[in-house]
């Protein structure tokens, strides 16, 4: 198990936009598994690459039901609406409100950079775009509605 550096709101890195993976190497499959292990260790529903100062287009989730990893993810579709609160590992102790499509479908690659779809509502939703988000360079802070609050460790995404 080998665990990366979270980088925190205000690292540059978390501002860029992550190039796509074009290829399986045993580098990204390192990358993989320690990002995995990473967000397991800190408590997170999700990660993306830029968060372990890598500028690549994936991301890996678990919301509690397994994780899913995610090579250049596209939102093919989206509807409805959640409001509620949301955190990030970049920036521990702190959430805030923010809006959300309660249906996400995306496709993106899988470990053998297979295309597949997946379909998710409530959290998986959120989780999703948020991580999304990140490949782009955006943080869920510029879409919070009010201020941020201080949250236990326990109740951050
Ligand atoms: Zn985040």
């Amino acid at each position: 198990m080998a665990l990366r550096t979270i980088r925190l709101q205000g690292d540059p890195v978390l501002t860029k936009t992550c190039r796509e993976i074009k290829e399986m190497t045993p580098k990204i499959k390192e990358l993989i598994e320690d990002m995995l292990d990473t967000m397991y260790e800190a408590n997170g529903v999700g990660l993306a690459g830029p968060q372990v100062g890598v500028l690549k287009r994936i991301v890996v989730i678990d919301i509690g039901e397994g994780p899913v990893v995610m090579i250049n993810p596209m939102i093919l579709e989206s509807s409805g609406e959640q409001t509620g609160d949301e955190g990030c590992l970049s920036l521990p102790g702190k959430a805030g409100v923010v809006t959300r499509p309660d249906y996400v479908k995306a496709k993106a690659l899988n470990e053998d950079m297979e295309e597949y779809i997946i379909e998710g509502t409530g959290l998986m939703a959120r989780a999703i775009c948020h991580e999304l988000d990140h490949l782009d360079g955006h943080m869920y802070t510029e879409k919070v509605e009010g201020s941020l609050h201080d949250v236990t460790y326990e109740e951050a995404e």
